[in-house]
């Protein structure tokens, strides 16, 4: 059973490094690769880090239902395919999301049980050294991220995990955390409790009669 872990957080709240270690320090994790009409940033490899596409392109996903989420931010659109979720379920692993807090909403509803995990910075003005020292998009982009910052933040009530990211050791360890945790639920230790439990069936004993 794949358990979904989507993260959210405003831009610059160091929620892509946040991601990069926990695929690398916890196992059997997949991350979903989304699709973007967003141009390549200097440092981003398509296919890796996004699948960069043409607004047209996206546009015909989205009438052929190709998106088991999808969302327009900050005039670009973002979408999840179908697939990546089969994929993962097919490998076996556990699947992270990097999505938007309207994504999120989204895939709530298509998978109820996926966890929800929203990274907080902390404080405006931290965010916004962290946007302008990546220096990778223009003032008028940062300050639209600000903006749409302030309004995200507020979501963060919708989501089960709240993860203030003062330290990024502290808090990728405590993102690691959370994924342990949940995979340790009960309802996702039945398929390694049952055999536990058969070996205390003793196979001699007969079956009480009725
Ligand atoms: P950026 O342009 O900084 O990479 O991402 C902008 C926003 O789009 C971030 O909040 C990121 O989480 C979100 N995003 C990335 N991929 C997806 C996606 O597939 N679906 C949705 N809804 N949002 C996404």
């Amino acid at each position: 059973m794949t358990t979904v872990f989507i993260i959210s957080a405003p831009s610059g709240s160091g929620k892509s490094t946040l991601v990069h270690r926990l695929l690398k320090t916890v196992p059997n994790l997949a991350f979903s690769i989304s699709y973007t009409t967003r141009p390549p940033r200097p440092t981003e490899t398509n296919g890796a880090d996004y699948i960069f596409i043409t607004r047209k392109d996206f546009e015909d996903r989205v009438a052929r239902g190709e998106f088991l989420e999808y969302a327009e931010v900050f005039g670009n659109y973002y979408g999840t395919n179908r697939e990546t979720f089969e994929l993962a379920t097919h490998q076996g692993k556990d699947l992270v999301l990097d999505i938007d807090v309207q994504g999120a909403r989204q895939l709530k509803v298509a998978i109820p049980q996926a966890i929800s995990i929203f990274v907080l910075p902390p404080s405006k003005d931290v965010l916004e050294q962290r946007l302008r020292s990546r220096s990778q998009d223009s003032e008028e982009v940062i300050q639209r991220r600000l903006q749409g910052a302030a309004e995200e933040v507020q979501n963060y009530t919708q989501y089960d995990f709240v993860l203030i990211n003062r330290d990024i050791e502290e808090a990728s360890a405590r993102l690691a955390n959370i994924v342990e945790a949940e995979r340790l639920r009960k309802v996702r230790m039945e398929e390694e409790v049952r055999p536990i439990l058969d070996s205390f069936t003793d196979p001699e004993e007969p079956e009480e009669e009725e």
